[in-house]
């Protein structure tokens, strides 16, 4: 089940092995996610040993913007380089917005100020019974949508829009350094698992994703090893749902990513079961795909598994025997408790509680370092 590719730049590694992890938890459900992969990374860390976490929280998303007027306060921004890395819980309310009508998204702001290109969104089966398509085993979806984050159709976001006027319009940026970067760390992914990489893209309408697949196809020569095919982005929905098991890796811009990414999440049980991670060269933060869910929130209801797995990401960029031991540990216990049918949230059709379910996982984690069965 291998997510990420290479570890932290060796510009950064560091020497010690304690790791200090600034936790945003943002609005929503955020808080009570955050905390279960605080939990599980706890845990994780007293099993397999090796290393050592620090935590600090850090205030940022819509609340924070009624506390100071700044969902993203400049004092929290500059505090970053003392981390490690960024565990994110979800950020924005649907009634806190701005002045133009759009919500507050600082971790928006985070991927672009931090340069975080390289957007890993992994997929994976847990169990036949969580996958709205017929005859999918656990494991047979498994892929990784590798989402460029940092520039693509979401570009032109923060320009005003006068809603008065007769049109508006939005730019789909690809540079050829934004371009190439994000692609070469496809290719790395790809190399580290099925060797297969698919670049999604409209490149038969937009002049700028023709650019987008030069890029590609140039890049492709880089890596031979790997095999490339080319999908039209309407195609990509289709065959997501009607043959999930041809892709291994899939590479596209921004907005692409965006929507490819919860269609795919729903293959596998949902927003709660969907991991991420917006890494750099310098940065990266993990956080679970789906948003604060203010629905659910305080109810306790909340799948957990998305902000786990996104923890175990974070430990496997930490990129050392223990910590991607850790890592394997982590996802060896969420499969192991989603192989009992009745392990589940409300949004899977379950009766646990956020709280429960992390407390299986945990609890789980023990014979799965014992028996070896990390993933
Ligand atoms: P955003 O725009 O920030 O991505 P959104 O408004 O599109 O957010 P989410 O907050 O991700 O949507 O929620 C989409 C649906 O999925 C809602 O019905 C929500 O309750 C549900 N949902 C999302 N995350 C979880 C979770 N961890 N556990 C249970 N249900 C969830």
């Amino acid at each position: 089940m291998r997510q990420i590719a290479q570890g932290r730049n060796e510009v950064v590694k560091k020497v010690s092995d304690c790791y200090r992890i600034a936790l945003l938890p943002g609005d929503g459900i955020g808080p009570e996610v955050t905390a279960e992969a605080v939990r599980a990374l706890r845990a994780a860390e007293a099993l397999a040993g090796g290393f050592s976490i620090e935590t600090e929280e850090l205030s940022a998303g819509a609340g924070e913007y009624l506390r100071s007027g700044d969902p993203l306060p400049e004092s929290v921004f500059e505090r970053i380089p003392e981390f490690d890395a960024i565990l994110l819980g979800a950020m924005g309310l649907p009634e806190v917005r701005w002045p133009g009508g759009v919500e507050m998204t600082p971790q928006l702001d985070l991927r672009e100020r931090l340069d975080l290109y390289n957007g890993v969104r992994p997929v994976y089966l847990f169990h036949a019974d969580d996958s709205p398509l017929k005859g999918r085993r656990a494991g047979d979806i498994d892929f990784v949508i590798v989402r460029e984050s940092t520039e693509g159709l979401f570009s032109t976001r923060k320009v005003a829009c006068d809603l008065s006027a007769d049109a508006a319009t939005d730019t789909m940026l690809i540079t050829r350094l934004g371009a190439e970067r994000v692609i070469r760390a496809a290719f790395k992914l790809a190399l580290t698992r099925r060797r297969r990489l698919t670049l999604v893209d409209k490149a038969n309408v937009l002049p700028s994703m023709a650019y987008f697949r030069s890029v590609f196809d140039r890049v492709a020569g880089e890596y031979p090893g790997v095999e490339t095919d080319h999908v039209y982005v309407d195609a990509a929905a289709l065959y997501f749902v009607n043959q999930p098991e041809r892709f291994d890796v899939v590479v596209t811009e921004n907005m692409f990513g965006d929507i490819l990414s919860d269609l795919a999440a729903a293959l596998v049980g949902g927003m709660g079961m969907a991991p991420s991670a917006d890494i750099g060269d310098r940065y990266a933060v993990f956080q679970p795909s789906h948003g604060s869910a203010p629905g659910i929130a305080g109810m306790g209801i909340a799948n957990p598994v998305a902000a786990i797995l996104s923890a175990a990401m974070m430990l496997d960029w930490f990129d050392t025997a223990a910590t991607r031991r850790a890592a394997g540990v982590i996802r060896g216990a969420v499969s192991g408790v989603f192989s009992n049918r009745a392990a589940r949230t409300r949004d899977m059709g379950g009766t646990m509680t956020t709280g429960e379910l992390a407390e299986a996982i945990i609890g789980a984690m023990p014979t799965v370092l014992e028996s070896g069965r990390t993933a």
